[in-house]
C-alpha cells in the first residue's frame, strides 16, 4: 500500500498539480477516495507505465498521467481502457480508464532532449481512447514554448468529466 502513497497524488479539479500526497490507512484508501478529487501519477518512461495498474483502483472522476519530463516513447496499452461493465468477455465496452494525458519536456539547462514523436505517439494514443490531450511545453529553437503547436494544433484539452 505504500505504493499508493509514493506515486499516486491527488488533484484537485481546479488546481493545477496540487502535489499534495493523501496520507494512506492500509487498504481502506481506495474506499474513501472523495469522488471530486482527481487523482493522478506521473509517468515519465515506459518502466512506470505498470504503475497504471494501482491508479485505475482508485475510484476518482478523473484518472490522469503527467508525462513530464517525457523522457521516451510510452505506450500506456490497455490502461487507457477500464471495462465499465457491459459484462462481456473478453470485454466490448472500452470504458475509458485515463481521462487526461499531460506530456511536456523537461526545462532547466540540463533539460534531457525530448523527441516530438513520442509527444506525438501519446498525442495518438488519446486520441484513440478519447482521453484529453494536453502538450505543455516543449523547447523550440532553444526556447521553452507552452502550449506549442503540434501537427497544427494547440493541444491544450481537458476532461469534460465531472
Ligand atoms: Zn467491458
Amino acid at each position: 500500500m505504500a505504493y499508493f502513497a509514493e506515486h499516486i497524488w491527488p488533484k484537485q479539479a481546479n488546481q493545477a498539480h496540487r502535489r499534495t500526497r493523501p496520507r494512506v490507512m492500509g487498504g481502506t484508501w481506495e474506499a474513501v477516495w472523495p469522488a471530486n478529487v482527481w487523482a493522478g501519477t506521473s509517468v515519465e518512461s515506459q518502466r512506470y507505465v505498470p504503475r497504471l495498474a494501482c491508479l485505475l483502483r482508485v475510484p476518482a472522476a478523473v484518472r490522469f498521467i503527467s508525462a513530464e519530463p517525457l523522457l521516451e516513447d510510452i505506450k500506456l496499452r490497455d490502461y487507457l481502457y477500464k471495462c465499465s461493465g457491459c459484462g462481456e468477455k473478453p470485454c466490448t465496452c472500452k470504458g475509458l480508464a485515463i481521462q487526461w494525458v499531460i506530456a511536456g519536456c523537461e526545462s532547466g539547462p540540463r533539460a534531457r532532449t525530448m523527441d516530438i514523436n513520442w509527444v506525438r505517439s501519446l498525442r495518438d494514443q488519446c486520441e484513440q481512447s478519447g482521453a484529453a490531450f494536453f502538450f505543455k511545453q516543449a523547447i523550440i529553437n532553444g526556447k521553452k514554448v507552452s502550449t506549442p503547436v503540434l501537427d497544427g494544433y494547440r493541444w491544450a484539452e481537458f476532461p469534460h468529466a465531472l
